[in-house]
C-alpha cells in the first residue's frame, strides 16, 4: 500500500517543524519513505536548502537523516537506513516532521513524501550487540568527544570513525550524529582492547548545537516558544544521566553553517556547565573566540568545564595539529570518562602534556577542575612532550599572571597571595600564538 503526502514551503516556513501523519496498519514488515522536493537549490546562492525530516512511530522517535544528499529510508525489524532505528513497526499513527533548517529565498519548494508499506517477510540482518567493557583502571586517557558518520552528514561509516581513532592512538572515541542515535548500537559493538567507544547525539537546533554525551535515547532537540527552552533541554539531558556540552559556540552561523553559532540567550551559559572551546581539530579564530567566551563565563562566576571535539565528518587531512581531551578518570569506561569531564579533570592539547595542581596553607590539594580554599595557594604546573619552543602562560581570572619560555620538560611553582583571584589555568602557545594546550581551572574559593 502507498500513501502520498505533498506540500509547499517558502521562507516563511524556515526554522520550523512541520508535521504530517499517516496510519500504519497492523502486520507491516517494511516501511519505505522517499522524500523529494524541487527546487533543491537557488541558482544565485552558494548553498542549498537544508530540509530534513524526523520520523516518529506511535511511541518513539525513529531517527532522522541530517544531510541534503540522500533522504529516503527503509526500516524493517532488523534493518534501517543510517540515521534511522530498526525494529518492529507498530501499527497506528506515525508522524513525519519536516525540520526546515535552511530555506533560501526564491521559488516555493514543492515536496512529496512517497510512503510504501510492505507486508512480505523480510530478510533478517544481524543487529550489533554491546561488547564487553574495557578493563583499564585509573589514569590519564586521551580521546575525542564529538564525531559524525553516514548516520547524519558524515562521509564515512561508524567502523571508519573507530579505525581513525585507533590509528592516532586515542583511548576513546565518541559518536554524536546530528539529531539521531541510530549509529550507537554499532558504535558500542566496535569497542576493543585499545579504544573505548562512547556515544550520544548532537542536538542540532536552528540557533545552536549542543552535545548530549552518554545518552542512548533520542533527545527531543526542538526548542518551543513558551514551552521548552534550551535550559529545559539541558536539564533533560542531565536528568537522563547525560552530559550537556555547548558545541562550537563561536562557529560561523547562517547561512554558511545554519544554526551552528550559539544564540540561546537563556543558556549563556544558563544551566550549562561544559563548553566545547576546541572544535574541528586545528586551533583557529573561532576557537580563540570560544576560549575568550569561556574565560568571560568563568569571570562571571560560572564554574564551566572546557572540552575539545574534532567534529570529524570524515578523514582528517594530514598536517593538522588536532586538539584532543586528556582526561584523568577512574577507569576507561564511558561513565567514568564523562564523570571526570563533568568535574573538569581534563586538559585540552594538540601534543604537549600539561598538568596543574594547587595546594593551600592548610595542606589541601586540588587538581584542575577542583576548588580549593583560598588561604594563599601554591600552584604547580608540569609540562612535557614539547615539540617547538613555546611559551607557557599562567592565566589568573582571564589575565596573564606569568609567562615562561619553555623548550624542555619542566615544573614551575607559583605562590599566589590570598583573596586575589578566583580561577587559574595554564596555556601553552607556540611562536605564532597558536594554542597547543590549555588546562581546566583550579578554582579558588574565598575563605568565609
Ligand atoms: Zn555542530
Ligand atoms: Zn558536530
Amino acid at each position: 500500500m502507498q500513501h502520498i503526502i505533498q506540500g509547499t514551503l517558502t521562507t516563511a516556513d524556515a526554522k520550523q517543524h512541520i508535521p504530517h501523519t499517516f496510519n500504519l496498519p497492523p502486520g507491516a514488515t517494511r516501511l519505505d519513505i522517499a522524500f523529494d522536493y524541487e527546487p533543491k537549490a537557488v541558482e544565485t546562492a552558494p548553498y542549498t536548502h537544508l530540509l530534513c525530516f524526523t520520523l516518529f512511530d506511535p511511541q518513539a522517535a525513529r531517527g532522522t537523516r541530517h544531510n541534503n544528499r540522500d533522504q529516503s529510508l527503509t526500516i524493517t525489524d532488523t534493518f534501517a537506513t543510517p540515521g534511522y532505528i530498526p525494529g518492529p513497526l507498530p501499527s497506528g499513527e506515525w508522524q513525519i516532521v519536516i525540520d526546515t533548517h535552511r530555506i533560501l529565498p526564491g521559488d516555493p519548494i514543492a515536496y512529496t513524501f512517497t510512503i510504501n508499506v510492505g507486508f512480505e517477510p523480510q530478510p533478517a540482518h544481524v543487529l550489533p550487540q554491546p561488547s564487553a567493557p574495557n578493563g583499564r583502571g585509573r589514569g590519564w586517557y586521551r580521546g575525542d568527544l564529538h564525531g559524525h558518520t553516514l548516520h547524519s552528514d558524515g562521509s564515512w561509516d561508524v567502523p571508519n570513525l573507530v579505525a581513525a581513532a585507533q590509528r592516532v592512538g586515542l583511548d576513546f572515541a565518541t559518536l554524536t550524529d546530528h539529531n539521531t542515535v541510530s549509529g550507537l548500537a554499532q558504535m558500542h559493538n566496535l569497542a576493543n582492547e585499545s579504544v573505548l567507544t562512547m556515544g550520544g547525539m548532537e542536538l542540532t537546533t536552528y540557533y545552536g548545537h549542543a552535545l548530549a554525551l552518554g545518552v542512548r535515547e533520542w533527545i527531543d532537540w526542538r526548542v518551543r516558544a513558551n514551552e521548552r527552552d534550551m535550559n529545559a533541554i539541558a536539564r533533560e539531558v542531565e536528568a537522563r544521566g547525560g552530559l550537556f556540552v555547548i558545541a562550537h559556540p563561536k562557529s560561523q552561523g547562517d547561512p554558511v553553517c545554519t544554526g551552528c553559532d550559539w544564540r540561546y540567550t537563556e543558556t549563556m551559559p544558563g544551566v550549562a556547565r561544559c563548553v566545547e572551546i576546541w572544535n574541528k581539530g586545528a586551533w583557529y579564530e573561532q576557537n580563540e573566540q570560544a576560549l575568550a567566551l569561556w574565560y568571560a563565563w568563568l569571570n562571571a562566576g560560572y564554574r564551566m568545564v572546557a572540552t575539545a571535539g574534532t567534529d570529524i565528518h570524515g578523514q582528517i587531512p594530514e598536517g593538522i595539529r588536532v586538539g584532543f581531551n586528556n582526561v584523568f578518570a577512574d577507569a576507561l569506561q564511558e561513565r567514568a570518562i564523562l564523570d571526570a569531564v563533568r568535574r573538569g579533570h581534563l586538559y585540552l592539547s594538540s601534543g604537549p602534556r600539561l598538568e596543574l595542581t594547587a595546594r593551600n596553607s592548610a595542606g589541601d590539594e586540588a587538581m584542575m577542575g577542583d576548588a580549593i580554599d583560598d588561604s594563599g595557594v601554591e600552584i604547580t604546573c608540569t609540562w612535557k612532550d614539547i615539540d617547538a619552543p613555546p611559551q607557557l602562560r599562567l592565566i589568573a581570572d582571564g589575565s596573564v599572571y606569568d609567562t615562561l619560555a619553555i623548550d624542555a620538560p619542566g615544573t614551575q611553582v607559583w605562590s599566589i597571595p590570598p583573596s586575589q583571584y578566583h580561577w587559574i589555568v595554564a596555556e601553552i602557545r607556540d611562536e605564532t600564538n597558536e594554542l597547543r594546550a590549555v588546562t581546566n581551572p583550579v578554582f579558588l574559593t574565598p575563605k568565609a
